[in-house]
């Protein structure tokens, strides 16, 4: 059984680690940079999608958007309120107040 856990504890750690793609794009003159077809379509992204830009020390890190609720942050059974994501259980209980 240790062993097994260790074994996991690995498989967690390879599954979170960089994956190098060797390819290299340049910045253009705007600031823009093209994502390839092959990350595009591995992560699903489609023309359009917004992506989440954050920043960890000196790595710019890029996330497909998904909208979550103001409140409680799920992501599921939103509707929008003044361009605001709100899940359908928080909008209830706001609607008790
Ligand atoms: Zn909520």
């Amino acid at each position: 059984m240790k062993t097994k856990n260790i074994n996991n504890k690995k498989n967690d750690e390879n599954k979170n680690r960089i994956k190098t793609t060797g390819i290299v794009r340049k910045v253009d003159e705007l600031g823009r940079i093209v994502l390839p077809i092959e990350l595009r379509r591995t992560l699903d992204i489609a023309e359009r999608d917004e992506l989440e830009i954050y920043l960890e020390d000196d790595k710019v890190i890029m996330r497909k958007f998904q909208p979550t609720c103001l409140f409680c942050g799920k992501a599921r059974g939103l509707i929008t309120y003044l361009e605001r994501a709100v899940c359908k259980e928080c909008a209830r209980r706001i609607s008790e107040l």
